[in-house]
């Protein structure tokens, strides 16, 4: 069969050409047959076996006297030669029928190549279509129309002669009248083709609204307005063959003729049309096919068109990527790191300085000996893509620019060349160096925030907005003995007095809700367990309108508040100290005026002596004090025997007591310059008290010697004692330990002055004390 001889062509090709409903010779580009449509068998009463391999003329002879046979042969060579299709006239063939028959018949043929993908033709298909009844209606109508003037001008014809020669006519005629083109009248082929359409005495549009699609109205239009007439080919048209069915698409051959009256104008038209819709669509359907098999054909050609398309979309892509990048991407070629490729962002780095065409060291010299290149040479002979975060790149940013510190995220990867082999670098790099400077920048300044709230001599702490703190110092940590995460938070309330708490919180919330400064006094509790006032403060740190953070401090006022608590109780116990010798001088001075005797006056001034000198002693103590704090203390400093300074202290205090015994260990012959006096008064202060804080002990010890270039002294009692605690403030103006309290009489200030002395001769003092035992005063001077 035809098949093997044609290996181009698919077998399922030629059996689409067999079983098409048409008329099909499948023909070689020597005119052999290949196959033939069941449809062209049967019409030329052909068997398959007898028409498959032969040459198309040996199987439909040419017949020399009949020229339109040559037709054919001469479109075949036609097409041979251009490889272009073929449309022939229509032409009379006349073959027998299915009654076997011979009679005039008409046929419309075309031939069409197909080529392959080379453009040389593969095969042809010779397509046949009947179109005798068309043709032979056409004849009829131009008959009918040749009799119609007689039948137009002679009015006395019967109309039912002419309605019979219409009504057998296959085709569709009918009269239109007057320039709305009423149908007058549609032959009965006409009505059959609408069986359900009522059209006699509707216009056109009425009719057959969906022919405003098509341009024939315009074509009658022309019709009756020129008396033209109109002869149309395969005229498409939209029509509906039921009222409100979907328009379909046919085809019409058609003959507009304009109608007269008796006195030449133009009354209506004759229309003829016949439905050529099968012929063109099975043309159409051939050349659908021939579309499909084209394309069949060139599918790889596509496919390969299709790849390079898609390849070309994906260099588009990368190549709008590369320029419109928001990184910096360079191609560094070779081993010189020549740059190949530099995209716009990558050229953004370095305004000014063209690097494209120059090895990377000529364009960016300021990386020579950099690390850079010794990395980049690593994945140029490693092949081993490099990530680079945040690293720092000295580099100049414009050609006769400053080098700076600039920061980098960047990629080196390989460039593989076909074989393979590294070829080059591929660069990514986006500049961090704003982020990483200003987050630098930001850290330092926490830090420096930090360092400086750290440094603070008192306790500084941050709050959010919302009330918990979120940052305490290290002065905070310490003086609570509690780790910062224990007190930041709400933690920091454990640490305030219970009794001061509930007014600093409702402070605290006042200050959160108008953002007024907070101020508050409160004890906190220190990690020894002891409460010390504190003056707590804290302010707002307001950004844009809105507060971000409360920066709030503590300060100790535990001085100040026991100072002034101290200072209260110093007046009361100053008003009492002074009132009580002051009582007894009033008494004695009352009992001298009631009194004449001499013996009883002289009793009772000299009973009066002491209180006098009492009195005498607490207000020189003040005035000292004052003049203390006024800084206007003068000493007389001169060189004095200090034994027998020591001795008539001693001397003079002894007789003020009965009940103890000085006793004295030490001798030598000191001489030290200072004020003979104040210092006295140092040794006076410190036997009166060891008298007074020991008043079940009968013996006070006083030692003196002399260590390197320094004379020590001590004054030892049996009494009291002191807590460790008051020992370090024993020497406060004002302070007088709580467990002497009330019973002792005394100021607190002998103490004070006397470390004040002290220290104006540059003497150090100290005291060793243990409660109910007894204490030991010290002090020690330099001798020179
Ligand atoms: P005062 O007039 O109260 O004695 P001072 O300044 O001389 O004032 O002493 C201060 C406080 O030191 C005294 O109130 C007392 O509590 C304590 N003090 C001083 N000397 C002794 C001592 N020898 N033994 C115990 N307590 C002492």
């Amino acid at each position: 069969m035809g098949i093997k001889n044609s290996p181009g062509i698919e077998p399922g090709t030629l059996k689409f050409f067999e079983d098409a409903p048409h008329m099909y010779l499948i023909l070689s580009p020597a005119l052999t047959i290949l196959t033939g449509s069941t449809v062209y068998l049967e019409t030329t009463l052909k068997k398959q076996d007898e028409i498959t391999g032969k040459y198309i003329f040996d199987v439909f002879p040419l017949r020399p006297n009949d020229p339109e046979d040559g037709g054919i042969k001469h479109s075949l060579e036609q097409v041979l030669a251009t490889k272009k299709p073929h449309q022939l006239p229509v032409l009379r063939f006349d073959v027998p029928d299915a009654e076997n028959l011979l009679r005039e018949r008409y046929w419309y043929t075309s031939n069409t190549p197909i080529l392959n993908a080379k453009g040389d033709i593969q095969y042809i298909i010779h397509h046949t279509q009947e179109v005798t009844d068309q043709v032979l209606a056409e004849r009829r109508l131009k008959d009918a129309l040749q009799a119609q003037s007689g039948f137009e001008a002679k009015a006395g014809l019967a109309s039912r002669q002419m309605e019979k020669l219409l009504s057998e006519l296959p085709g569709r005629i009918s009269l239109l009248r007057g320039p709305e083109f009423v149908f007058e009248y549609i032959n009965p082929y006409y009505q059959r083709q609408f069986p359900d359409k009522e059209i006699v005495g509707k216009t056109l549009i009425e009719a057959f609204p969906e022919v405003l699609m098509s341009p024939l109205v315009d074509v009658l239009k022309n019709v009756y307005s020129t008396g033209v007439t109109y002869e149309g080919k395969e005229v498409p048209v939209y029509l509906a063959k039921k009222d409100n069915a979907e328009p379909e698409l046919y085809y019409f051959n058609f003959i507009y003729q304009a109608r007269y009256d008796e006195q030449g104008n133009v009354i209506g038209i004759l229309s003829f049309s016949y439905d050529v819709t099968e012929l063109v669509k099975s043309r159409k359907q051939v050349e659908q096919h021939k579309d499909d098999l084209l394309m069949l054909n060139n599918e790889l050609e596509e496919r390969v068109a299709k790849r390079t398309e898609q390849l070309m979309n994906q260099r588009d892509k990368l190549n709008s990527f590369f320029m419109q990048a928001p990184a910096g991407i360079c191609v560094l070629d070779g081993p010189d790191m020549v740059f190949e490729l530099v995209n716009p962002g990558y050229q953004k780095f370095f305004p000014g300085r063209p690097l494209l065409g120059k090895p990377l060291v000529e364009g960016l010299p300021e990386l020579k000996g950099t690390a850079f290149i010794d990395i980049l040479n690593g994945v140029y002979t490693t092949g081993k893509t490099f990530e680079g975060h945040e690293v720092a790149a000295q580099l100049a940013r414009y050609a006769d620019g400053t080098i700076e510190d600039r920061y980098f995220n960047f990629i080196y990867q390989a460039r593989h060349d076909v074989d393979d082999n590294i070829d080059g670098i591929l660069v990514f790099a986006y500049e961090v160096t704003e982020i990483v400077l200003n987050r630098r920048r930001e850290h330092e300044a926490d830090k420096r925030f930090k360092f400086m709230l750290n440094a603070m001599p008192q306790q500084v702490w941050t709050a959010r907005p919302t009330g918990e703190l979120d940052y305490v110092n290290q002065v905070v940590v310490n003086d609570f003995g509690q780790d910062m995460e224990a007190i930041t938070g709400h933690g920091w309330q454990e640490f305030i007095h219970p009794d001061d708490l509930t007014e600093c919180l409702e402070k605290w919330m006042a200050a959160l809700q108008t953002g007024d400064e907070y101020m508050v006094e409160f004890r906190l509790r220190f990690k020894s367990g002891q409460y010390i006032w504190h003056l707590g403060r804290a302010v707002p740190m307001v950004e844009d309108g809105e507060i971000k953070l409360w920066l709030g401090t503590n300060t100790n006022i535990d001085l100040q508040k026991t100072n002034e608590q101290r200072k209260d109780e110093f007046l009361s116990i100053a008003s009492h100290e002074l009132k009580t010798p002051l009582t007894s001088i009033k008494a004695f001075n009352q009992l001298m005026q009631r009194n004449n005797d001499a013996q009883k006056l002289n009793n009772f001034a000299q009973k009066s002596a002491d209180p006098i000198l009492r009195l005498e002693k607490l207000i020189t103590d003040l005035l000292d004090v004052t003049k203390i704090n006024a800084g206007k203390i003068t000493y007389q400093m001169q060189p004095f025997s200090f034994d027998k300074m020591l001795a008539d202290s001693i001397e003079y205090v002894q007789q003020t007591t009965p009940t103890h015994k000085i006793l004295l260990q030490g001798s030598g012959n000191v001489i030290i310059t200072g004020d003979q006096f104040r210092l006295e008064q140092v040794v006076n202060n410190f036997l009166n008290n060891a008298i007074k804080y020991s008043p079940r002990a009968d013996k006070v010890l006083v030692k003196y010697f002399t260590e390197g270039d320094n004379l020590v002294v001590s004054v030892q009692d049996f009494g009291i004692g002191i807590s460790a605690e008051d020992v370090e403030r024993l020497f406060e103006r004002y302070f007088r330990a709580d467990s002497s309290g009330m019973q002792f009489e005394g100021l607190g200030l002998g103490l004070f002055i006397s470390s004040e002395i002290l220290k104006r001769h540059h003497g150090n003092f100290w005291v060793e004390s243990e409660l109910g035992k007894g204490s030991t005063f010290f002090f020690k001077l330099p001798l020179k």
